[in-house]
């Protein structure tokens, strides 16, 4: 055999091991060397007399995290150029016969005539669960990293390379849609008490355990190749079989408001399939699996959310004539919400983190948030005591600003107010050496105007942070008028260490992600002031797929924020740049009604101390019209939730703000949830066509306003059929 990705070794008993240890990869992937070399081993293993059976275990830290996401956009454009040259017929078939490869390999392995057994620990997912799944036998240890699942839904694909079907034959039916829609990555006890995987035990015994069954078990055939098999919800067209599927497709539209092909396909393909003897589900599989593969909503998630995230995690944006930081030491200047956030990402890390506030007692409950988060995390089983006070020993928290010598970056999150920033600014710059780093996590003054009270611009720059920190992956880092590049390198390998995905915008008001964002809850402003009834506006939302409503998102972030920033805009913009509709209604929500949001528990919503959530009735009376909800067109209400937020993002792109496409999608779907299987804001007109958005937008302002307006940039775009990222190539 001529093996580079696997060890292969036989022991005195005649058991085989293939080590997965892909040279010069952190984590093993399946790419197409990959599946030649597993076939030389199941050659092997089915062709040598003296091996009996072939454990398949991983040399890393983790099992694998799947298939080579680029491997099927390479696929994807392979269709392209085939239909181009032979036509669509003949490109149809290669593209079918390829996309079912790794299906056919698992299936070889399965039916061999000698066994298989998995031995994981940590990470198996995806193509390498599936793997697993075409294993007779799979053991996994009981470690706390240990989760196996098909999350393959995230990307807009579904699970091709037999998941679909094996995962339906071990599991309840309903269970196996559930985590395949959802997605889910499942630890090792609920995995074995579902049957997904057979036994759990320590990582050491993990081989020997698989070795010992391999050898007690030398016919094994999996469940559905023997002829008695019986699904465990009993056949499709039984009584039982008739309580599963009017459910599931009800849990279909709720999970994801029929937005996502893939999710169809699963549902598809598990419903016929199981009808069916394995073989020919797998092709049934399969077919759906190659249809999938060329949606446009797989394509724009595979760019946005693999592709371009890894791009820009690796430091796409990273000048790279900086050589990289080494930080040590990062100083949180306001120990509030967001500051005692900030300290404990960086203190995960493993950074020294100086946590400054007014004064030792404010500083020292910014350090209590982290001893609250990594307590949690104890008790989930995910953190030991050990840790806690390691990660808590490297938060020094404190009311002096001379603490702050040594910090290699600054980031500071006090009070949204221009005059103690510019104190802060002061203090800290009087403190740190001459090269440090100062970022400021304000969310809507300009950096420029910030940088102008510190004596080096060069090292001032934004870094800001969405809320709740620990939990938010998006981080913006903004270039001031005379930010350099050091300073955005710094602040770059700051995101990087702390496992943040940033994006580098240019200053302005609300940044790149406030401002989209801020469209989407005005917008739900304006439909209820219209008379549209607020639990249509909430739906519209979800249907469009956003993760909540308009109005359910404004009570999140702050009715009196959303009036405070309104004003604000006016003050500096005057009276043309606020709409009037939306300023009587926060007026009256917040100065009438008090109304602040899930804050105090008063907001568009009512938050009941028993019980959930409800639209707060006495919306109704601050609105003077009434509209009939039969006469509400909801597709055009979701266009408009989703045009307003893409179409803000066009103008920020033209006014340089966001100058790379790949940020305004990353950015739009991690940072504010932006209908995802859109592949983000920019993705969204692609995918329409600007010459379709632009009349889409058109047909709106005609109806409701300039605010529909495209901008000119989109307007030449669709006059040359232009598109984001066709132009961004050309530019490139
Ligand atoms: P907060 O009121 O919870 O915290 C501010 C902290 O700063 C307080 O602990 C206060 O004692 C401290 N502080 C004030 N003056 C200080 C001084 N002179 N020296 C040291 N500490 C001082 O506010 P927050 O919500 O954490 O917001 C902080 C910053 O983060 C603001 O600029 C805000 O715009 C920005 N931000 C907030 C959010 C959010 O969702 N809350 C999101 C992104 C960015």
């Amino acid at each position: 055999m001529n093996l580079t990705n696997f060890r292969f070794e036989t022991d005195s008993d005649g058991i085989a091991t293939a080590t997965w240890d892909m040279p010069g990869r952190s984590m093993n992937v399946i790419t197409p060397e990959l599946m030649g070399e597993l076939d030389q081993i199941i050659d092997k293993v089915a062709g040598d007399e003296a091996i009996k059976g072939c454990v398949i275990t991983s040399g890393k830290e983790s099992f694998s995290g799947g298939a080579d996401l680029t491997m099927l956009q390479g696929l994807r454009d392979l269709f392209v150029k085939l239909a181009k040259e032979k036509g669509e017929q003949v490109a149809m078939q290669s593209f079918f016969d390829e996309s079912r490869k790794l299906s056919l390999l698992y299936r070889k392995l399965e039916t061999c005539g000698k066994p298989f057994a998995a031995a994981i620990h940590g990470i198996c997912l995806g193509g390498a669960f599936e793997l697993s799944l075409a294993c007779q036998y799979r053991v996994v240890s009981d470690d706390a990293s240990t989760r196996v699942g098909l999350p393959e839904i995230k990307v807009g694909l579904f699970p091709g390379a037999g998941g679909t079907q094996r995962v339906s034959r071990l599991m309840q039916t309903g269970d196996a849609l559930q985590m395949m829609f959802k997605g889910e990555q499942i630890k090792a006890l609920p995995a074995r008490n579902t049957g997904l995987v057979h036994a759990v035990v320590p990582r050491d015994q993990l081989v020997a355990n698989a070795k010992e069954w391999l050898k007690a078990n030398p016919q094994a055939k999996a469940p559905w190749d023997d002829p008695k098999f019986k699904l465990p919800s009993n056949k499709l067209y039984s009584p039982a079989g008739m309580q599963i599927w009017p459910p599931a497709n009800a849990i279909y539209r709720r999970e994801t408001n029929d937005n996502y092909p893939a999710a169809r396909a699963i549902l598809s393909a598990v419903y016929e399939g199981l009808q069916l003897p394995i073989d020919l589900a797998l092709k049934v599989e399969s077919r759906y699996f190659a249809k999938i593969l060329r949606t446009k909503e797989a394509a724009s998630m595979i760019r946005s959310l693999f592709v371009s995230m890894q791009e820009l995690n690796k430091g796409a944006r990273r000048p790279a004539d900086v050589p990289p930081s080494r930080l040590k030491k990062v100083g949180v200047v306001g120990a509030g919400f967001m500051g005692a956030g900030i300290a404990y990402v960086t203190a995960q890390a493993g950074l020294e983190v100086v946590l400054v506030d007014r004064d030792q007692e404010a500083a020292d409950k910014g350090k209590a948030y982290s001893h609250k988060l990594v307590s949690d995390q104890i008790m989930k089983g995910r953190a030991k005591t050990a840790d806690r006070d390691a990660l808590l020993g490297r938060i020094n928290a404190t009311a002096d600003y001379a603490a702050l010598k040594g910090c290699d970056l600054v980031v500071e999150a006090v009070f949204e107010d221009p005059k103690v920033k510019a104190e802060v600014i002061a203090k800290v710059e009087a403190a740190i050496g001459p090269k440090a780093i100062f970022g400021s996590n304000t969310s809507t003054l300009p950096i420029t105007g910030l940088a102008e009270h510190s004596g080096r611009p060069k090292n001032f720059i934004g870094i800001h942070f969405f809320s709740p920190v620990e939990k938010m992956l998006l981080v913006e880092i903004i270039m001031a008028k005379k930010t350099g590049k050091k300073a955005l390198a710094m602040a770059l390998d700051f995101v990087r260490a702390i496992k943040k995905t940033p994006i580098v915008v240019n200053d302005t008001r609300g940044f790149y992600a406030n401002r989209c964002v801020g469209n989407y809850i005005r917008e739900g402003h304006l439909m209820l002031m219209e008379g549209v009834p607020p639990a249509m506006i909430e739906q519209a939302g979800k249907q469009a797929g956003m993760p909540v409503g308009p109005l359910s998102l404004n009570d999140e972030v702050a009715v009196d924020l959303a009036y405070k920033v309104l004003k604000a805009t006016k003050a500096q913009l005057g009276e043309g740049a606020v709409d009037r509709a939306q300023e009587k209604l926060l007026a009256e929500m917040v100065e009438t009604h008090g109304r602040l949001g899930r804050k105090n528990k008063k907001g568009f919503y009512d938050y009941p101390e028993a019980g959930p959530k409800r639209l707060w009735p006495g919306l109704a009376d601050l609105v003077a019209t009434h509209l009939d909800p039969e006469s509400v067109d909801m597709q055009e209400l979701k266009h408009r939730l989703l045009v307003t937020q893409a179409l803000e993002a066009a103008r920020t792109y033209e006014e340089g703000v966001v100058t790379d496409p790949r940020e305004a999608d990353v950015g739009s779907i991690i940072g504010f949830g932006f209908a995802p299987y859109s592949g983000g804001t920019l993705s969204y007109i692609d995918n329409m066509g600007a010459a379709a958005f632009v009349k889409l937008c058109e047909a709106l302002a005609k109806k409701h306003g300039e605010r529909f307006k495209p901008n000119k940039q989109l307007k030449r775009m669709a006059k040359m059929g232009e598109s984001y990222y066709g132009t961004a190539k050309k530019a490139a």
